[in-house]
């Protein structure tokens, strides 16, 4: 269900389960934008139920936070245009090429193109595998970008923050709020940390040690202050205050 966050904002809450990150809806007079995509095709096709039953728009523009499955992996089920940054697209660009057998899922997390975590969660949000779809956007757009939807404007803006290089940002000035995406979680790529699937009430607290990059956060935080904003939410996490968000990284 999106919940209403003003008249021009829904959202829809994270489902930890598979890790499905939260989905947001501005709502324009004249077009719709989502951002980030869900991250399969039974994801999306509950989403775009949960829109109709709801009597909100379907999107016109899907842009996706960054590359990262769980936030990607339903794009080929929308038929809105999507638009990702251009770091973002390269990756997604190689991983429509990635194999999805277990043989070359687990090459994968040898190299480190892959984690544990998202191992295991892709696993548990396919029971078929062969159903694993990844394509790039249709457009793409480097440093920034901004979409009027009609009487609020989306600005998209790549952010980096310590969780990914990629991510982007989508501010919404008339609301005073930004969509982070997960760029203010930590990287989970970087450095090893221990996720097993049977104990994952450990989740939390291993993740917990991962250590923040202080020289990112630095340069985040300098990109986020430019902005001029009052609530902001995180990929997988609730609406926060701007005071909030900064307290997080001191
Ligand atoms: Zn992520």
């Amino acid at each position: 269900m999106f919940n209403k966050i003003s008249d021009r904002i829904y959202i829809q809450p994270p489902e930890h389960y598979t890790d499905r990150p939260n989905i947001g809806l501005i709502k324009g007079e004249r077009y719709t934008l989502m951002f980030d995509a869900g991250n399969s095709g039974a994801n999306v096709a509950e989403l775009k139920n949960r829109l109709e039953s709801q009597g909100l728009p379907q999107p016109d523009f899907l842009v996706v936070s960054h590359w990262h499955w769980d936030h990607t992996f339903g794009m080929h089920r929308w038929s809105a245009v999507t638009i990702a940054g251009k770091e973002t697209n390269s990756q997604l660009q190689k991983m429509a090429q990635w194999k999805w057998d277990d043989e070359s899922m687990a090459k994968r997390l040898e190299t480190g193109e892959d984690i544990v975590f998202c191992d295991e969660m892709i696993k548990r949000e396919y029971q078929d595998r062969n159903l694993i779809k990844v394509v790039p956007a249709d457009m793409e757009f480097d440093g920034s970008m901004i979409i009027d939807l009609g009487g609020v404007t989306c600005h998209l803006v790549h952010i980096r923050g310590p969780h990914s290089s990629d991510a982007i940002g989508c501010y919404i000035p008339e609301e005073k709020f930004i969509f982070l995406g997960d760029s203010n979680g930590k990287d989970l790529y970087g450095k090893p940390w221990h996720f097993d699937i049977e104990h994952e009430e450990d989740f939390m607290d291993e993740t917990a040690k991962i250590p923040y990059d202080d020289d990112l956060v630095k340069e985040y935080l300098s990109v986020l202050d430019t902005f001029d904003f009052d609530r902001c939410i995180g990929g997988h996490a609730d609406i926060m205050t701007k005071e909030e968000l900064y307290s997080i990284f001191r």
